[in-house]
């Protein structure tokens, strides 16, 4: 007989069969209730995924919106990280840290596998993807200064001396020029393809521009009353736009100089315009708007080149 099955047996033993049946129940009844309710109730601890910390929260309270069986297990100020190679739950002490370098895997030709993070850390390519979990736990050690950060193996001061290279040593080198060589070719395909996009796209949005600014001059230099007629009101919703624009901080809408941020919606009821087609002009607007804003970056970018040659 196990020692559980001993235990069980005192239990019942000890409890009243009459004082049960009075409560319409019997011995066995209630302590089988007992063992489910305690398996139910086990807590489920997650432990924080920075490396070397071992605090846990009790995730199967949290679900359940019950206080923690214990207060070291609360999830109070707990984070989760749900993508990516670091996933899983992050204490508060490291909620900051993590968040400031969550990592994204990026799947890279050749079946290999990186990361970048936010911080704009990134590791060489590797070809066994969980071993990227390891590399950003290092990296994340490294930026909380646990970890002394490796010196390059190109820094002169750090070089091992020719007599004193062995097997490994020499491996670990080739490995660095293998994968040196290999990063090279990816992020030269990279760029061709980059550069292929950006010489299409870039002209085809500086010529949408010039010719959305054409038609906006052109609607505002007309003395038509453009709010008059439902179908001018939307081409000036899209076009112009009915809804104030300046991004200026220290802006404050008014009813002197400004549509405030309810003209669309002003003309909408004017006119009878369902819900969804003034939200869908107010995107378009949007979106209008935006592209003419990225062609303006381009080409100021452009401008700044031509300075600096
Ligand atoms: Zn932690
Ligand atoms: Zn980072
Ligand atoms: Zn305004």
């Amino acid at each position: 007989m196990s020692p559980k099955r001993e235990v069980r047996e005192r239990l019942l033993d000890l409890i009243s069969k009459a004082e049960a049946a009075n409560c319409g129940t019997t011995p066995e009844a209630v302590v089988d209730e007992a063992i489910h309710e305690a398996l139910l109730n086990q807590p489920v601890l997650h432990t924080c995924l920075f490396p070397g910390c071992i605090r846990q929260h009790d995730a199967r309270a949290s679900l359940a919106g019950e206080p923690a069986s214990r207060p070291s297990w609360s999830s109070a100020g707990w984070r989760k990280v749900t993508r990516g190679p670091g996933h899983g739950d992050i204490c508060p002490d490291h909620a900051p840290v993590v968040t400031k370098h969550l990592p994204n895997r990026l799947k890279l030709p050749n079946g290999r596998w990186g990361i970048t993070c936010a911080c704009e850390w990134i590791t060489p390519p590797q070809r066994h993807h969980p071993v990227l979990r390891a590399l950003w736990e290092q990296h994340l050690l490294e930026v909380t200064g646990a970890l002394p950060a490796a010196p390059p193996v190109t820094d002169s001061e750090h070089r091992i001396p020719l007599a004193e290279h062995t097997d490994a040593t020499l491996t670990e080198l080739y490995d660095r020029l293998w994968n040196a060589e290999d990063a090279y070719q990816e992020y030269r395909d990279v760029a061709r393809a980059c550069m292929v996009a950006y010489t299409i796209a870039v002209p085809a949005l500086l010529g949408a521009k010039t010719a959305l600014e054409a038609l906006r001059t052109r609607i505002t230099l007309d003395s038509r009353d453009w709010a008059h007629d439902k179908l001018d009101a939307l081409l000036y919703a899209v076009i112009i736009g009915w809804n104030c624009e300046n991004t200026d901080p220290d802006h404050q809408h008014n009813p002197i100089d400004c549509p405030s941020d309810q003209g669309l919606w002003d003309i909408a009821r004017k006119h009878d315009i369902p819900t969804d087609q003034t939200i869908q002009a107010g995107n378009h607007r949007w979106w209008i708007a935006n592209a003419i804003k990225a062609a303006q970056q381009i080409e100021e970018q452009a401008a700044k080149q031509q300075e600096v040659n």
